[in-house]
């Protein structure tokens, strides 16, 4: 096969952007197939993004908020304070102009981009893939060849569902609103809980520069149990020991979205690969995908462009270019996931505000504060199990879980 580029990478969202530079600084040549006219919208996104994720792409231009820590409501109202003034955890940042930044890197790195564009249709060769193009406006198609096929195109990937690649384990559905005129603690987040609120999760308020906030949640359909989400964001403003604070909003923008939690079972397969969302990387603590959709491909790349250069593409090829990292991921993924189901999903709000209690001790505030790390939760959660008196009768629980994932 002549092929027209190395990789075709369907999706020009943060993943894909990440993911065709690390390509292209390697030698190789890649084409981003996007399908909106605009990269970085529409976005359903808080903004979050850890250091060690913007490390990677260091888009700091695009921030808007620097955040030091998260004041947390237990469902009657305990207070926790996780955080240290002045001591930054994570970062809040403009989700447009960073998709921008982060796909411009890969277009200055070498790729190419075609926008206004799908993939209809995708063909394995022995030695190649052959993807045809639509233009959604011209209706014109075409043919480009290459050697690997990437799908970065988020939470319903298309080439997931081509290529019968399965399913994440869960699809959360997010909400969010943009507002003015909510009075937070300067540079803290704060995350609302209970069974009204975000049934199993949480709700979120994020500072995110000029006096404007984002309000958010997220949770699973088969908890909400006949309620609508927006109907969980509804209860949260209207919450009668929190309704003071919402009063003065005045909403300027709306979102909702999906997030796709649990690596599939099959994340590749001959010639063909996907990536962040359409993988299923969103962490089941926080919700974001943003740091692990970049490990993703950067724990891989260079092994990733030896078996390209060398065309060693099959199944088994890609699994060995994948298994020193991606097995660690979903393991990784699946505890924290058991943790969180554990303290915090499965847990009634009686309960909830029991842990909340035990939370709010000042050793245990020391403890979290030590031991927290927003990308690492087990650790944490560990800690809690271990140390925590109160928490103890859950190790056990806690140890046959994460026995079995
Ligand atoms: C309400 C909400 C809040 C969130 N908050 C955070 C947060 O604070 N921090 C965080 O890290 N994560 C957050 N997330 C998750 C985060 O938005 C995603 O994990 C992240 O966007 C994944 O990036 P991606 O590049 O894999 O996919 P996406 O960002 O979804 O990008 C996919 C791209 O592919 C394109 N595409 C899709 N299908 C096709 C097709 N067939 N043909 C061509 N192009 C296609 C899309 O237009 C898009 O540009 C949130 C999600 C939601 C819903």
């Amino acid at each position: 096969m002549d092929y027209d580029y190395d990789v075709v990478i369907v999706g020009a969202g943060p993943v894909g952007g990440y993911a065709s530079r690390l390509l292209c600084e390697r030698g190789l040549s890649v084409l981003m197939i996007e399908e909106h006219t605009e990269i970085g919208r529409p976005f359903q996104c808080a903004g979050l993004v850890t250091p060690s994720a913007m490390h990677a792409v260091e888009a700091y231009g695009t921030v808007v908020q620097d955040v030091d820590g998260a004041l947390i409501h237990g469902p009657s109202g305990t207070l926790v304070p996780v955080g240290k003034d002045g001591e930054l955890r994570t970062y809040v940042v403009c989700r447009k102009r960073f998709d921008q930044e982060v796909v411009q890197q890969g277009l200055k790195a070498g790729a190419d981009i075609v926008l206004e564009s799908q993939p209809t249709d995708a063909v394995i060769h022995p030695d190649g893939v052959l993807v045809t193009i639509k233009n959604q406006r011209t209706k014109l198609e075409r043919e480009v060849s290459c050697k690997l096929f990437i799908g970065c195109d988020g939470a319903h990937s298309w080439v997931r569902r081509k290529f019968k690649m399965g399913h994440p384990k869960e699809m959360m559905v997010g909400f969010q609103a943009e507002v003015v005129g909510y009075e937070g603690k300067n540079r803290w987040l704060e995350m609302y809980s209970g069974s009204e609120i975000a049934p199993g999760f949480f709700a979120w308020v994020i500072p995110s520069g000029n006096d404007t906030h984002r309000i958010g949640l997220w949770s699973k359909a088969d908890m909400l149990d006949g309620k609508t989400i927006l109907d969980c964001y509804n209860d949260l403003l209207t919450h009668p020991l929190w309704k003071e604070r919402f009063e003065n909003i005045r909403e300027t923008a709306r979102y909702c979205g999906p997030v796709p939690s649990g690596m599939i079972r099959r994340p590749f397969k001959e010639r063909v690969m996907v990536l962040g969302d359409a993988a299923g990387m969103a962490k089941p603590t926080t919700g974001g995908g943003l740091g692990p959709g970049f490990k993703q491909i950067s724990s891989i790349v260079d092994n990733l462009v030896i078996a390209i250069n060398n065309d060693k593409l099959t199944e088994k090829d890609l699994k060995s270019v994948t298994k020193a990292s991606w097995p660690k991921m979903k393991k990784e993924q699946d505890r924290a996931r058991a943790l969180r189901d554990l303290l915090v999903s499965t847990r009634t709000d009686e309960e909830l505000d029991k842990h909340f209690a035990n939370f709010a001790k000042p050793e245990v505030i020391q403890l979290i504060n030590s031991v927290g790390d927003i990308e690492k939760p087990v650790p944490l959660g560990m800690a809690l199990l271990r140390k925590v008196p109160a928490f103890r009768k859950l190790a056990f629980q806690a140890g046959v879980k994460l026995l079995f994932t």
